[in-house]
């Protein structure tokens, strides 16, 4: 499917469609839900932590689908601005979490590129809070020389080095509403 774009004339090709998504997204539950499975209890729930804004719509399904007790946080980091490009600095803009002490920690973002956002809230989390475990899921890796050792727990799909938007992530602030993953073509 192509989708013309009305406003800046750019075209998205589909990539990943809405159904390989949810199936993925089922598998990753799954691993989670049975890694966790002795550890998380209601007075001990699993820490997820949503990376505003991309992985919105990939930590809404995927909460839904791990069978545990578990609590909802959200914080912002920035790394791109209206850019193709990283900016290769990420900063916390906002964040809003409890005590992470002695938890088990699940961070959920939309995808990796050259891993510096990750290596860098990861490393923030462990020093911060002492946390008993960090864990990583991520829908999407892009195949591409990483400028970290970062690598995630649990992982959808591998991308190429495309510019990737849809299911959460955006260009400009648009095309987060796509049911499926595309690329601008
Ligand atoms: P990294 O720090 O791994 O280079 O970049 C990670 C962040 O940059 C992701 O969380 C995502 O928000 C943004 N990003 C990297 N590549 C893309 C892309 O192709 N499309 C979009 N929409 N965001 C990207």
């Amino acid at each position: 499917m192509m989708i013309s774009d009305n406003y800046n004339d750019l075209k998205i090709q589909e990539y990943i469609s809405n159904k390989d998504i949810l199936n993925k997204i089922s598998d990753i539950a799954d691993a989670i839900t049975s890694d966790f499975k002795s550890l998380a209890s209601n007075t001990n729930p699993l820490y997820t932590i949503c990376v505003l804004k991309g992985a919105v719509l990939f930590y809404s399904e995927l909460i839904q689908k791990i069978n545990l007790p578990l609590n909802t946080n959200f914080i912002t980091l920035s790394s791109y601005g209206n850019n193709f490009k990283s900016s290769g600095k990420v900063s916390l803009v906002s964040e809003n979490i409890p005590d992470l002490n002695g938890k088990n920690v699940l961070i959920v973002e939309d995808l990796i590129d050259t891993g510096l956002t990750l290596d860098y809230f990861t490393k923030y989390i462990k020093e911060k809070y002492s946390p008993a475990s960090v864990k990583v899921a991520v829908l999407l890796n892009k195949k591409r020389e990483k400028n970290t050792e970062f690598k995630p727990d649990y992982f959808g799909f591998e991308v190429d080095d495309r510019f990737i938007v849809g299911f959460g992530m955006d260009y400009k602030g648009l095309y987060r509403n796509l049911d499926y993953i595309g690329y601008v073509d």
